[in-house]
């Protein structure tokens, strides 16, 4: 059975559809409990592998009972089994939402009669996306390893997966894949270089131009210009007002740029056909 036709029953056979959205919930769950461990480690120079998961406060090693996405969190109240001090809502937050974007995505792919492939195309930039959300937010920075890696997974998946790109040439869809991440990182680069010298300070962040390389090398280039444009907009709107609204922010004069980044290349993962038929109706 090739993929094609496992993903024909997903769309035929309601029993299937439903065991796919649960599979994917649960796995988008899983993949979140190991993106909390990349957002805390990664930016702080530390490795995802060692030492083991353990709480920050005590030191006490997570044991697998412990570690069951979502449910341990609630099972434990949000406090460390040995020392009781509470655990970050973050943690039940990204695992949660991980695992909706991933069965979203999921339900996306097969109403849309997408080719099998655009599910890993579109988990991988989910992922990325929700970690540089994260670690902007918090630290202010986006890690190279996560832009490099969902750069890299492009130009990997590319050539292996034609059929994404609509092409049915594996070095097409490569070099399809190369002038999107080209284009759509030279743009944020040339508008970076010309902010600093027309407000004479970082008015883009080079990690927000790898961000857009990397949707640009999973989403290709309309995905990428598209994640811009609503993302832009999307801070122009959120901006003042969480300037108003939250005390944090009230004498900020600039925002991060990734949660918004973020939003807009979600948006364009759930609406990009929608979208493009209201241009090329
Ligand atoms: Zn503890």
């Amino acid at each position: 059975m090739t993929l094609h036709e496992l993903f024909g029953f997903f769309r035929t056979d309601p029993r299937f559809f439903t065991f796919g959205m649960v599979s994917a919930f649960a796995l988008g769950c899983c993949i979140g409990s190991f993106l909390n461990v990349c957002i805390w480690r990664v930016p702080r120079g530390m490795s995802i592998i060692s030492p083991p998961s353990h709480c920050p406060k005590c030191g006490h090693s997570i044991t697998p009972l412990e570690n069951i996405p979502l449910l341990s969190w609630i099972f434990l109240g949000g406090k460390c089994s040995s020392c009781k001090q509470p655990i970050t809502i973050r943690y039940f937050l990204v695992e949660l939402t991980s695992g909706l974007l991933f069965s979203m995505i999921f339900l996306t792919v097969i109403v849309r009669a997408l080719p099998p492939s655009a599910i890993l195309f579109y988990w991988i930039a989910a992922s990325i996306l929700l970690c540089s959300a994260f670690t902007d937010c918090e630290l202010g920075i986006i890690p190279n390893e996560f832009t490099c890696f969902g750069i890299a997974m492009g130009l990997i998946l590319s050539p292996l997966c034609p059929s994404y790109w609509q092409v049915s040439s594996r070095p097409t869809a490569l070099l399809l894949c190369l002038g999107s991440i080209l284009i759509a990182g030279g743009m944020m680069a040339g508008c970076s270089l010309l902010g600093k010298w027309i407000f004479k300070r970082e008015a883009l962040g080079w990690g927000d131009v790898k961000l857009v390389a990397a949707a640009a090398a999973l989403l290709g280039l309309p995905g990428a210009l598209f994640t811009v444009i609503a993302g832009s907009l999307l801070g122009l709107i959120g901006f003042p007002v969480l300037r108003l609204t939250v005390r944090k922010y009230r004498h900020r004069r600039s925002l991060k740029f990734a949660p918004f980044l973020a939003v807009g290349g979600m948006v364009w993962i759930f609406y990009a056909n929608r979208l493009v038929d209201l241009v090329i109706p």
